[in-house]
């Protein structure tokens, strides 16, 4: 099947735009760091809201106690 005579106006196409769930309140967790959280590191026990920084300092010890992280680092 085709559609001939049929465009399609790209000013009309909804942009997909990635959608955060860390809010700007949501802050660091690691001693008085305080900076935006862009990871959530989610383990059987509880949350642990980091900023990049902190993530990025242990990424793999978190991870393999963890049971879901979000990754927002795209949006730092
Ligand atoms: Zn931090």
């Amino acid at each position: 099947m085709s559609v001939v005579g049929w465009t399609v106006d790209p000013a009309s196409v909804p942009v997909e735009v990635p959608r955060r769930i860390l809010k700007a309140t949501d802050r660091c967790d690691k001693g008085e760091c305080a900076a935006a959280a862009f990871h959530r590191v989610i383990f059987s026990s509880g949350a642990l809201d980091l900023c990049n920084h902190h993530f990025e300092a242990a990424p793999d010890s978190l991870l393999t106690k963890a049971v879901y992280h979000i990754d927002e680092s795209w949006a730092v």
